[in-house]
C-alpha cells in the first residue's frame, strides 16, 4: 500500500516516538561554534538539571558522526551507535550561511533531529513513527467512530459535530451508536493530544539544558 507509516520507514524503530527523545538543533550546534571539520563535542540533555541524554559528535567535512549509546528494547543491553549524518548549507537573504542537517531515515533537510535512539531522525519521521503506532489503539478507535459516522449519514471527520439520527432507526440504536462513537472519538483524539503535547514540552525547551562541553 505505501501509504503513511507502512512500510519503508519502519526499520529504524517502529515504537519510537518524539515523546522520549531529544532535540539536536543545528543552529545550536553552530553557535556553540562546534561545527568545524575535525572537531569533537559532546552534548546533553538535562531536564531539571538532571542530564537525561548525551551524546558525542565528530565533525568531518561535510558530515557530523553522532556516536552514542542506544538501549534496544527493554532489555538492558546497550549498543554502541555511530551514525552519520550528512549537513547542507544555503544561502542567508543578508548574507552568511544556513546549516541543515538531512535527515538519515527521509533526506530531508531540517534543522532539527530527534534522538538518541535508535536513529536521530526528523519530525517528520517521527510523525510517521507516530501514525504507524496509532494503528493499533488510537487508530482502531478512529476506524470505529468514521465507520459509525458513515452509518449515521453523518459528515466524516471526527474533529466534524455530529448529525442528527437517521430516518427509520431506532432511538435505542441511535443512542447506542452515539455513545461508542463519542468514546472512541475520544480515545483517538486523546492519544493525538497526548502526542502533541509531548511534542510542544520539547520544544518549550523540557531537553533545553544541551551544552557544549
Ligand atoms: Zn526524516
Amino acid at each position: 500500500m505505501g501509504g503513511i507509516g507502512s512500510g519503508r520507514h519502519w526499520h529504524y524503530g517502529a515504537k519510537r516516538t518524539t515523546e522520549d527523545s531529544c532535540p539536536l538543533d543545528i543552529r545550536r550546534l553552530h553557535r556553540a561554534g562546534v561545527l568545524i571539520a575535525g572537531q569533537c563535542f559532546g552534548w546533553q540533555w538535562t531536564v531539571g538539571g538532571r542530564p537525561v541524554a548525551n551524546i558525542q559528535g565528530r565533525v568531518e567535512a561535510d558530515r557530523v558522526v553522532l556516536v552514542y549509546r542506544h538501549r534496544s528494547g527493554d532489555e538492558d543491553s546497550w549498543q554502541h551507535v555511530e551514525q552519520p549524518v550528512r549537513l547542507d548549507h544555503t544561502p542567508c537573504t543578508y548574507g552568511g550561511t544556513k546549516h541543515w542537517w538531512i535527515c538519515p531515515a527521509c533526506g530531508r533537510r531540517v534543522a532539527i533531529l530527534y534522538g538518541p535512539g535508535k536513529l536521530f531522525a526528523c519530525r517528520h519521521c517521527y510523525g510517521l513513527a507516530y501514525a504507524s503506532q496509532r494503528e493499533d489503539d488510537d487508530d482502531r478507535a478512529l476506524r470505529r467512530a468514521e465507520k459509525i459516522r458513515r452509518r449515521l449519514g453523518w459528515p466524516a471527520g471526527i474533529a466534524n459535530p455530529g448529525g442528527g439520527k437517521p430516518k427509520g432507526m431506532h432511538w435505542r440504536t441511535f443512542e447506542r451508536l452515539t455513545a461508542v462513537h463519542d468514546a472512541s472519538a475520544e480515545a483517538s483524539l486523546a492519544g493525538v493530544v497526548k502526542w502533541l503535547e509531548s511534542m510542544r514540552r520539547r520544544q518549550r525547551g523540557v531537553c533545553d539544558g544541551a551544552d557544549g562541553w
